[in-house]
């Protein structure tokens, strides 16, 4: 992976950017044990089982508006732990058919978070993907949070030549660096020099490929990240090792590597699909009865159970934590009625 990579730096000068995420990420995730308080980073299924609830009935309500089918593919990409998957579940086992008809996959690269997988699903019959193409055709509800920040990008910077790419090498003591080489995005906003731009073929050959499905085979998709509603300039790429963060050149493969989405680039991407938002996370989860949900939750538990609930739920509505800067997409067959807690006009 990392080893690999800096001998291919060696012979060949640099990499691109896009080839050292995947790299890093690759060696990082294989790992297993980086998510939580002990861990790198907690995600919003770690902080309150209300996320993959609510994610639950959402699709629930999806299920329904597709007419029921019989059987459908419940997809969810990057599943982590496995504990929104398994809240999802467990709330939408209360809609009648729903849990017979769900053939879950989830879609990892990373065997030892597979295996935490396992554990957290135990009771489900679960199938394990490298990528969405190997999920079987048929209807599907797709999930995926915290998984497009994890795929790689391309970054470009504004010189006074014009643009060119970044790429990475090792300078003479073997330290990782930039070196630009040529190079020209597409649809980059005006720049001046030292700008720089990001690109994810990567999210757009993911999106493209799950659009297409969708609008093949009929379903929805929600994407959950964070991100901007529309494309700008900027250097969004860092690296995060117990919960602080880092250099991205740090320790190669020791540190998570994302990268903001960018949702207007998601929604150029999905061809075939109607899309919905991006929303604001808190404000999407609000329209859901996220708040209700926790006093439901509350009801009959010690002070500081109540406490702890209520703080998770502040924590992933509030503008200030995570309610704002993560966003909310949603895919849909355009056969299919408003998704919960969108907008009409499809837009925020
Ligand atoms: N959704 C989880 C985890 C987010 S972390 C949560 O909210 O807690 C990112 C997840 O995406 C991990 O499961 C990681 O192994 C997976 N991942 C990252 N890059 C990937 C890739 N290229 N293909 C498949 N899975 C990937």
């Amino acid at each position: 992976m990392i080893a690999a990579l800096l001998h291919r730096m060696q012979r060949e000068g640099s990499v691109p950017v896009a080839d050292y995420m995947q790299a890093a990420a690759q060696q990082y995730y294989a790992r297993g044990d980086v998510f939580g308080a002990a861990g790198d980073f907690i995600t919003a299924p770690e902080i309150s089982q209300t996320f993959g609830e609510l994610i639950g009935l959402w699709c629930a309500v999806v299920w329904q508006n597709m007419g029921a089918p019989a059987s459908f593919q419940l997809v969810e990409c990057g599943p982590g732990r496995g504990t929104l998957m398994k809240d999802l579940l467990r709330a939408a086992a209360r809609v009648p058919g729903f849990s017979a008809a769900a053939r879950v996959h989830l879609v990892e690269q990373s065997p030892a978070l597979r295996e935490k997988q396992r554990a957290t699903l135990s009771g489900h019959t679960v199938t394990w993907h490298e990528t969405v193409d190997g999920v079987p055709r048929g209807p599907m509800i797709l999930v995926a949070n915290e998984f497009l920040d994890a795929l790689p990008i391309r970054q470009f910077e504004m010189t006074l030549a014009g643009w060119q790419e970044r790429y990475v090498a090792a300078d003479a003591a073997g330290n990782l660096t930039f070196v630009l080489k040529p190079g020209t995005p597409d649809g980059a906003p005006s720049a001046k020099p030292g700008d720089i731009f990001e690109t994810s073929p990567a999210i757009a050959a993911f999106v493209g490929n799950v659009a297409a499905r969708i609008s093949r085979d009929g379903g929805a998709a929600l994407l959950v990240d964070y991100g901007h509603g529309t494309t700008a300039l900027g250097d969004t790429l860092q690296a995060v090792k117990r919960h602080k963060p880092c250099g991205i050149f740090e320790t190669p493969g020791e540190a998570d590597l994302t990268a903001h989405v960018d949702f207007a680039a998601v929604r150029a991407a999905a061809k075939g699909a109607r899309v919905w938002g991006p929303m604001a996370q808190g404000t999407w989860l609000s329209g859901l009865g996220i708040k209700l949900r926790g006093l439901q939750l509350a009801k009959g538990k010690d002070a500081a159970t109540a406490q702890a609930i209520e703080s998770g739920i502040r924590r992933l509505t509030e503008a200030d934590a995570m309610g704002a800067l993560f966003k909310v997409m949603a895919l849909t067959h355009p056969s299919l009625a408003m998704p919960e807690g969108f907008q009409q006009d499809g837009s925020p």
